[in-house]
């Protein structure tokens, strides 16, 4: 049995174990599939405490998609569309998350995946790259070319890919590369449910959803959009402001706690 067909099976024997009435099932399954993944070598450890941290933005904003994470997704796919080399950055967690649909969205958009890690070795590398083959997509992971003013290893890149895009998809993406991406010149698209981190603050355009409902989203307006006009597209990605994203995700934190904080205290006392 292959490496990918224990993975599933592993993962089917869990949906066993976990039952589908649980209220946590799908944040569970979530954190089986990270575990399975770093039993594979594709998920780094690190990888795991990082899915921490997005699962507590996760539960304040109510583990659901805003308009404000609506708009900010078409408005990435517009900008994918209208650019002439767009790239889409795959880690440990993105390629064990959703793997097929990032597969599907590559082909949508005519965006090759491109393997990039910060715990990096190349065996990883070629360990992620092998196990997203298998999804169909065009996959870079050639580590031939370095991002200047970076010092940890994202800054190895490929030399087809990140290196000479225009527009970078970079879910879960580190604030360092984020800043140095802009500095080289393109257009950065983070998926990070944190509005307070560096990569949500420094992106063009923030996604603050989870990557397992947000590459969906995508899929749909990707399909949605696909004959759309330039001008239309223009439109759509012209009318953007990212810093509005930003207050609103912060807001419906705010609100949410206000809320939760209310409720809870009225049952207390
Ligand atoms: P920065 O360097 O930008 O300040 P950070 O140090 O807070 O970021 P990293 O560990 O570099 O965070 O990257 C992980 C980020 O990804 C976190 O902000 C976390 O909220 C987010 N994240 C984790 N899992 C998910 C997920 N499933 N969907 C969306 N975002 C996620
Ligand atoms: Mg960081």
């Amino acid at each position: 049995m292959g490496e990918l067909d224990k993975f599933y099976k592993t993962i089917s024997n869990l949906q066993c174990m976990i039952p589908k009435d649980h209220p946590r099932y799908e944040s569970l399954m979530i954190r089986e599939r990270l575990i399975e993944g770093y039993k594979m070598g594709v998920t780094a450890l690190q990888g795991l405490i990082a899915h921490g941290r997005g699962e507590m933005f996760d539960y304040v904003l109510g583990e659901k998609s805003h308009d404000f994470a609506l708009k900010a997704e078409k408005v990435a796919v517009a900008l994918m569309l209208l650019s002439k080399r767009p790239v889409i950055s795959v880690n440990g967690n993105t390629a064990v998350l959703v793997p097929k649909e990032i597969s599907e969205l590559s082909r949508l958009l005519n965006a090759p995946l491109e393997v990039n890690v910060f715990h990096f070795s190349k065996e990883r590398v070629d360990r992620i790259r092998k196990y997203l083959e298998k999804f169909g997509a065009e996959i870079l992971a050639n580590c031939d070319a370095e991002l200047k003013g970076l010092s940890h290893a994202r800054r190895i890149v490929d030399r087809r890919g990140i290196y000479v895009a225009d527009t970078v998809l970079v879910p879960l993406e580190d604030g360092d590369r984020c800043e140095i991406l802009k500095k080289h010149g393109k257009k950065v698209i983070a998926i990070d449910l944190n509005p307070l981190s560096r990569t949500a603050m420094k992106a063009d355009i923030t996604i603050v959803d989870n990557i397992v409902r947000a590459i969906p989203n995508m899929i749909k307006f990707a399909k949605e959009l696909r004959d759309a006009s330039r001008e239309e597209l223009e439109e759509i990605v012209n009318d953007y402001n990212n810093k509005e994203t930003l207050r609103l995700a912060l807001e419906t934190i705010r609100d949410n706690l206000t809320k939760i904080a209310e409720g809870k205290l009225r049952e207390i006392i």
